[in-house]
């Protein structure tokens, strides 16, 4: 820009009157300036905010604070690909993981693989996932836990077993068993347990098998990709005035029209512009709630150790003082509406042909 407007003195007035206007409408700042993302100021962060457990802001627009760490073993589960530090949560949703590992293993299911929970403080992830960003979701893998215990090394390489056939769309032959009904039930059987994403295969298996009560299918929501893995998404938590709900899902277990749509060619079209930046790959602080900046700010505790879960529902060592009260703000600034659309997880199932990109895999 310096360069042309020096060789093109006469247009000078021109370009200041351009800038003036492009200055206001706000598309200089965020092309101009080194604005950090949020997403490499929350992946650089290895330890939670030490503070009372919160949720700030929306499933894929947010952070948390007071977040604690499932242990890397626990009889009944292992936490897969630990390099990524992504094994934080609200305290609420590591006891509901915990919990589900011992159910599920009373019901049969040899114990979990746990994926991604979240970051120590939430925020935007550098790779893969939308939301996960204020700790109240959390993915399990669809491949139950070895007999043998995994050793870092294979927890970082082991490949996932894929249940969905990626042309016809439909759950391989073979691979679904009756244990991995019971699981998704058990998950589903839980109050704070509003969601769990599956592959739109996965719906219609259970939509075809599930006889007696069928009540918990309406929390079973086809999605993009979670054809490995299965996505629990709890509630708000107590606690959390700034926590922004997601609309109910409807009360029909979804085995109708909305699960059809699916297996028409519309929802796999190729996506027309793949490269395009997601919206957390550009979301700056100023796109989060406010309250994240002081959740970046706040003190870590003294290890991960002192924030790890280790069961009776309450996580040691993380002090009980909420973070700095500040007032209830808007949780979506203006800026956000500017953010490119994506696929959602929080929309439902569209009526109309959209473009949608499919997820990276492993989201
Ligand atoms: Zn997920």
């Amino acid at each position: 820009m310096t360069t042309s407007m020096r060789s093109l003195p006469g247009r000078r007035p021109f370009l200041t009157a351009m800038m003036s206007i492009l200055a206001l409408t706000g598309l200089v700042a965020g092309a101009l300036t080194a604005e950090p993302r949020a997403k490499d100021l929350f992946g650089a962060k290895k330890l939670p905010a030490v503070a009372a457990a919160q949720s700030f802001g929306f499933y894929s627009k947010g952070c948390f604070a007071g977040g604690v760490a499932i242990p890397m073993d626990g009889p009944t589960w292992e936490v897969m690909r630990p390099s990524r530090n992504r094994r934080w949560g609200h305290p609420a949703m590591i006891a509901l993981v915990e919990k589900l590992s011992r159910d599920a293993h009373a019901d049969g299911w040899p114990g979990l693989l746990i994926g991604d929970i979240s970051q120590p403080r939430g925020g935007p992830m550098l790779t893969g996932h939308a939301s996960h960003q204020i700790g109240l979701d959390a993915d399990i893998w669809l491949t139950p836990m070895p007999s043998r215990p995994l050793s870092t090394r294979q927890r970082e390489e082991m490949s996932a077993t894929l249940m969905v056939d990626e042309k016809t769309h439909l759950v391989k032959d073979g691979l679904w068993k009756p244990m991995h009904t019971r699981l998704l039930k058990r998950a589903a059987s839980y109050p704070e347990v509003e969601r769990i994403l599956v592959n739109p295969g996965i719906k219609k298996k259970l939509c075809d098998t599930v006889t007696g009560d069928r009540s918990w299918l309406r929390k079973i929501r086809p999605f993009w990709g979670h054809d490995y893995h299965f996505h629990i998404r709890i509630g708000c938590q107590p606690g959390s005035p700034n926590c922004k709900g997601q609309a109910a899902t409807p009360a029909d277990d979804g085995c109708g029209k909305p699960l059809a749509w699916w297996f028409t060619e519309e929802p796999w079209r190729p996506n027309k512009n793949p490269d395009a930046p997601k919206a957390r790959d550009l979301m700056t602080m100023a796109n989060l709630p406010r309250q994240c900046q002081t959740v970046l700010d706040a003190p870590a505790p003294a290890s991960a150790e002192a924030a790890t879960y280790h069961g009776g529902g309450v996580p040691i060592a993380v002090a009980a003082e909420p973070v700095e009260a500040l007032p209830t703000a808007p949780e979506v600034p203006s800026g956000a509406a500017a953010l490119p659309a994506s696929a959602s997880a929080f929309a439902p199932t569209p009526e109309i042909g959209i473009p949608l990109p499919r997820p990276r895999p492993g989201n």
